[in-house]
């Protein structure tokens, strides 16, 4: 089920133009900025224009627009220049794993070579 009933996210206001945002591409069902806070060299958030709590309840909610955010996320990587030298795509999910914005978005990192997961 769709969060939308719930009170307004940060990720909304930077949807409607509230907060300004350094846009990377949008189109009718997902909108991609660039993190204020980037953790490698190209870091870009993905954001479906639905809200979702976070990636579990998009996939049981909406499989396809689960599917539009990861082809966002593909397109944000040919348009930085890093499709071919490759790039990670991040959900965190709730608290354990530091999800500050409850409206589900894609981390889209790259750029450089990355470490490897965990703390
Ligand atoms: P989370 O921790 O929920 O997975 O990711 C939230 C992300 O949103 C963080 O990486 C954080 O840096 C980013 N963020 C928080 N506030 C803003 C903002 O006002 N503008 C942009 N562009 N990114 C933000």
């Amino acid at each position: 089920m769709s969060d939308a009933g719930a009170a307004e996210t940060l990720f909304e206001r930077i949807i409607a133009g509230e907060i300004p945002a350094d846009v990377v591409y949008q189109d009718d069902s997902t909108f991609a900025f660039r993190d204020i806070n980037p953790q490698a060299r190209v870091h870009v958030l993905v954001v479906p224009r639905k809200r979702y709590r976070n990636v579990g309840e998009l996939a049981e909610g909406d499989p396809e627009l689960l599917s539009r955010v990861l082809l966002t996320a593909r397109k944000v990587a040919e348009i930085e220049g890093i499709a071919e030298s490759g790039y990670r795509v991040v959900f965190n999910t709730d608290a354990d794993a530091g999800q500050t914005v409850f409206h589900v978005h894609a981390h889209v990192l790259g750029g450089e070579q990355l470490g490897l997961f965990g703390k």
